[in-house]
């Protein structure tokens, strides 16, 4: 079964403009994403092979040695294009070598093609491997089925090549050249039509993977201090009390202030605030669980939720948390002395959930008991006696209701 071989290469021309064009047109702003990369291997790709079907019509030299040195630089091309996709530096040194060594394997052997054809697809079939490592390697930089679709698509063509290789240097082919049909052929130009889709697919798939994730994150955590954000909180906190009233299970909510902050933002200005922000939090992630949530609820306010947690056990992290900020000033060179120093109130609630308990309510009493920390005199800890229900004056409830109303 073998078919006609100028048909299969005029799929893969006419697949590769149509993929890069594409490409072009709906990446035209995203070619540091390697996009642009992309789009030059599947040009070269169609220009090589053009040429091979221009194998009787033009100078040897042209099908021969440039056409398979242009399918050496696609394989170069994909790697730039994964590579800067990643954010990595390029060894431009390594990357010449393959086209290099193509040139000088077809030059050598212009005249015997199946040691022509073993030896380009050699190193082809090692440059495939090149790209899905470079791909692999840094997985997380896209994690998802794109990059799982690209190494679908490479190991299959580092495959068809490497059995190529050794097909026709071992059993030899009754093609004598590129346009002659042959199964060999046959299954390398099928396979290459199959591939181009696959892993270009595969390709843009990563990117809309890494731009989904990054919105996800965009969507949930804040931008400043890398914490959930007050959406985020909140889910979690509704998902939490869920849990506590199935379970029965303590739950305990801080909430913590920054002492006298807007000193800091006065005599220091607001990038120094902003660092203070930063470090506060660092301090208290470095204290709590894995699977305790830390989040931002307001400008300098952060809310703590702790699962499986009595009144006893939230009120000793308070502590803990309270004289770790304490001991920790921020270093900052041009402060006097050195650092400015740092301290915290909180308002801990705690303990077992009745039916009716909201996150509205939690939250309320927990900022109902950082509040007498406050006027109690700042760097305490205060806990909430009761869960009542707030009034209208309450600070923290209209804007929680805001914040979780539907499509919020
Ligand atoms: P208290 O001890 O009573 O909490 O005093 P405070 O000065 O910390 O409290 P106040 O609520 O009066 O001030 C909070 C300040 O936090 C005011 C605001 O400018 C500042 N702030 C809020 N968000 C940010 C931020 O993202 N960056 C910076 N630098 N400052 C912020
Ligand atoms: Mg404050
Ligand atoms: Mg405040």
């Amino acid at each position: 079964m073998s078919a006609h071989i100028p048909t299969l290469l005029a799929m893969i021309v006419f697949i590769s403009l149509i993929m890069a064009l594409s490409i072009v047109v709906v990446g035209s702003e995203r070619k540091r994403d390697g996009l642009g990369w992309w789009s030059a291997a599947l040009l070269l790709n169609a220009i090589g092979h053009v040429l091979f079907m221009l194998r009787d019509q033009v100078p040897d030299v042209l099908p021969v040695v440039l056409a398979n040195v242009l399918l050496s630089c696609v394989l170069t091309a994909m790697v730039v294009a994964v590579g800067q996709f990643q954010g990595r530096s390029l060894p431009w040194g390594a990357l010449v070598i393959p086209p290099a060594l193509v040139g000088l394997c077809t030059a050598m052997f212009s005249s015997d093609y199946l040691l022509r054809v073993a030896a380009v697809c050699i190193v082809l079939a090692v440059q495939s491997l090149w790209v899905l490592r470079v791909a692999v390697d840094r997985r997380y930089v896209a994690p998802g089925r794109g990059l799982w679709l690209m190494v679908a698509g490479l190991s299959t063509e580092a495959v068809i090549l490497g059995n190529r290789a050794w097909i026709a240097a071992f059993f030899g082919d009754s093609a004598t050249n590129i346009l002659q049909s042959s199964l060999l052929q046959t299954v390398t130009f099928v396979g290459s039509v199959v591939v181009v889709l696959i892993c270009s697919l595969g390709f843009v798939f990563m990117l809309r993977d890494r731009a989904d994730e990054t919105n996800r994150r965009l969507a949930a955590l804040d931008p400043l201090t890398g914490v959930a954000n007050r959406r985020l909180l909140l889910s979690a906190l509704y998902r939490d009390i869920a849990r506590a009233l199935r379970t029965r299970a303590p739950l305990a909510v801080l909430m913590v202030d920054i002492d006298h902050f807007k000193k800091v933002n006065d005599q220091h200005g607001h990038l120094v605030g902003d660092a203070v922000l930063c470090h506060v939090v660092s301090v208290l992630r470095t204290h709590v669980r894995e699977q305790d949530v830390v989040g931002r609820y307001g400008g300098e306010e952060f809310l703590l939720l702790l699962a499986d947690t009595s009144l006893q056990g939230a009120v000793q992290l308070a502590e803990l948390l309270r004289k770790a900020v304490e001991a920790t000033p921020y270093l900052l060179a041009s402060a006097p002395g050195g650092a400015i120093a740092v301290t915290v109130s909180m308002g801990v609630f705690g303990g077992p959930l009745q039916a009716g308990d909201t996150a509205e309510r939690l939250i309320d009493a927990a900022d109902r008991a950082l509040y007498r920390a406050k006027e109690l005199g700042r760097n305490r800890v205060e806990v909430a006696d009761s869960l009542q229900l707030p009034t209208e004056k309450s600070q923290g409830a209209p804007a929680v209701r805001a914040a979780i109303a539907p499509g919020a």
